[in-house]
Parts: C-alpha cells; structure tokens; sequence
C-alpha cells in the first residue's frame, strides 16, 4: 500500500490550496478527488461566471479560476488523483487507512478533510435517450462555450441555475429553449430580463421532455409534452443542458464518527476535527458551533492554518510557521 505523511481529501478550492500548502511546508501528500475533474463548486456550479471577491484578483471566471487552482496545487508535484472516492478512513496504529472507492488504498500519518458540501451529483431527467446521448449532446454544466456555437439549444429547468447557464452562452447560440415542468419559470427576475433582451429565447411553461433522439452520434430533436393540452412537439436542438439541480451525497465514514454542527464537522483553533490526526478545512468545517458562509478565500486561509497544525502533528519540533513563499526561488 503506497504510504504518505498527509493525504487530502477533496480538490476543490480548498483542497487544490491545501495541496500547494502541503509542498510549502515540504509535507509528502496526496489528493483524492472523487469526481472527474478538480475544482469542485467552481467548475461544477459557476464555470463561466466572473468571481470578484478574491484578493488581488479583480476578476476571473470560474473555469480559468480552477486552471490556476490546479497548477498552484501542481508547483511541488504533490501527487493528486481524480476518480477517487474516499469511502471510509480507517485508525490503523497511530496512522489512518483511507479506502479508496470501497478498496484499502493509502496509508497516512494524518488527514485533511476538504470535503466541501460533499459529493456533487446532477439530477437525472430520466427521459428516453439522456444516458446515450450523455457527452454527446445532453450536458448537466457548462465548461465552453464551443459545443454551443451556432446552435439551438434546450435548457431544461427555469429556475436560477437553468437561466444562468441559458445566460452563459446566450452570445454564441442561435436560440434557446427553456424548458419548465412547472406553470412558471422561477429565475430571478433579471436574469429572466436578461435573457429575453438576447431576442433568442423562447421560454416553454409545463413542458416534459419526453425522449431524446438523435443519430446515434449526436443530439438532433427532442419530443416535449405540453403538460395543459397534453400534447406532443418535436423541437429540431442540437443540444440540451439539464439544470434541474444537483444531489449532494454527504460523507459517511463507517469506521469513523466526527463532531459535527449543521451537517459541517467541528474543528477547534488548529482545525483538528474531535479525532487527533484528521484536521478540516474550507466548506467541510466549521467552529464555535457558529454558521458557516462558505467564501473562497476563507477555505484558501483556513487550508494554509490546518497544514501548519498538520506539520507540527507531524513533526513536533518543526516551527509551526513556515517560511514565506517569497523566500522560495522557484
Ligand atoms: C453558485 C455559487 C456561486 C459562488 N460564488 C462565490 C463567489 O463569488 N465568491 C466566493 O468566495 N465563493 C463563492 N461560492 C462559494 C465557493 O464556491 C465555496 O466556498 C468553495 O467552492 C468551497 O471550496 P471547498 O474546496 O471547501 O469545497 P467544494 O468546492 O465543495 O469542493 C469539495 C470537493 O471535495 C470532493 N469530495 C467530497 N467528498 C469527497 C470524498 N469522500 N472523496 C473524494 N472527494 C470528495 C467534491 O467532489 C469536491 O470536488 C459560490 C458557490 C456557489 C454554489
């Protein structure tokens, strides 16, 4: 079993941060992500929208946010691995065994657990068609705009995420159908403005998609129901974007029992959790029993605090400030 001093759990902001944190302080750890790609929130939830509350970051978008993430956490080849599901930690010796997709995996001495809201899963629209046309033509979020050029597109859901994401690639789409199960769409009303001022939408009230079809490489129609008259239409779309939510599957460790508050774990002033060894950061954690809003930078400050208590856990001689990166000549 590969062994390391520390290993992070979830790569999102704070995990990513906590990575390059972990190289700083010269700590040999892995990250485990357990979706398909890093970023988490940003990349799942905002990739094309600007962010502007980042210190010394006027403004960026989501996606080109989660590159830089990404290569920050890259700087001292700290090892992170994609598709891995922490599925339960296991105490084993004064270590922790962190099983990886329901598979012993790790050894390590200590644990950060960047978790966030846990893990994300979009909400399936069950019609005829979504799973074969999943990646080739049906998307649940927007990571570019090219897919999009010069399309008609659906979007199903007219609530915020729907109309944020129709708004997203308004500028390279042809038309926009939205599509809403309901009597009303339930955005909010700008973003409603917003998109009616682009002349290219059209909303649909108490739709159903009913099938999907296509040519077997791509998306070409889609047959709605109109839910009042019961009725049936065939729209001519090259894409659909499902927006009707996401799931969050909170983490349960079998082997494992933290103290929690609001479903977040409770960490003390060192961001150690209740178990010794297991430290907590950015949206996963909370302290004081006080409600939490999760911000970027605060994930990204409380990441840098939790890996110095970790190198003191580690090394109890070690000064538990590191050097400036300044100092580095990298
Ligand atoms: C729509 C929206 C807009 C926002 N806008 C802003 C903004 O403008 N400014 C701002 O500062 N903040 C904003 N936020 C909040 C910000 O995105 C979060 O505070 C931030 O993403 C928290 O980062 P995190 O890494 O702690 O958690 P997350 O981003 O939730 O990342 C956690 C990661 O851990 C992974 N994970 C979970 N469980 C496991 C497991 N068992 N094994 C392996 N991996 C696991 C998840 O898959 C995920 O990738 C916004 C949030 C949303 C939803």
């Amino acid at each position: 079993m590969e062994e390391y001093e520390l290993g992070i759990v979830g790569a999102g902001p704070t995990g990513l941060f906590a990575t390059f944190c972990a190289g700083l302080r010269e700590i040999n750890s892995i990250t485990l992500e357990g979706l398909e790609n890093t970023g988490g929130q940003v990349l799942k939830f905002y990739p094309i929208k600007d962010v502007l509350d980042i210190e010394g970051i006027p403004k960026i978008k989501g996606m080109d946010l989660a590159a830089s993430l990404l290569k920050q956490a890259e700087t001292f080849n700290n090892k992170i691995v994609t598709n891995s599901k922490v599925t339960d930690i296991k105490s084993d010796a004064g270590k922790f065994i962190l099983e990886v997709n329901g598979s012993d995996a790790y050894s390590v001495k200590a644990i950060l657990l960047c978790t966030g809201i846990g893990s994300l899963f979009p909400t399936k629209l069950n019609a005829e068609g979504e799973e074969a046309y999943a990646g080739k033509g049906v998307y649940y979020s927007v990571n570019a705009l090219e897919p999009f050029k010069n399309k008609k597109v659906a979007v199903v859901g007219g609530g915020d995420s729907g109309f944020d994401l129709a708004n997203q690639i308004s500028s390279v789409v042809d038309k926009i159908y939205i599509l809403e199960y309901g009597t009303a769409v339930k955005a909010a009303e700008r973003s409603v403005a917003d998109l009616k001022g682009t002349g290219k939408a059209e909303i649909m009230t108490d739709t159903e998609v009913k099938e999907i079809l296509g040519d077997g490489q791509t998306v070409r129609k889609i047959q709605v129901l109109n839910r009042q008259t019961n009725s049936e239409t065939t729209l001519d779309i090259s894409a659909v974007i499902v927006a009707i939510g996401h799931k969050t599957e909170t983490n349960t460790f079998k082997s494992i029992k933290f103290d929690t508050f609001a479903n977040k774990l409770e960490v003390d002033d060192n961001y150690s959790t209740s178990i010794p060894g297991i430290y907590a950061a950015g949206d996963a954690c909370t302290s004081g029993n006080r409600p939490k809003m999760g911000l970027l930078a605060v994930g990204g400050s409380e990441a840098y605090m939790a890996i110095n208590s970790i190198k003191k856990y580690l090394n109890p001689s070690a000064s538990i400030y590191g050097e400036h990166s300044t100092n580095l000549k990298l």
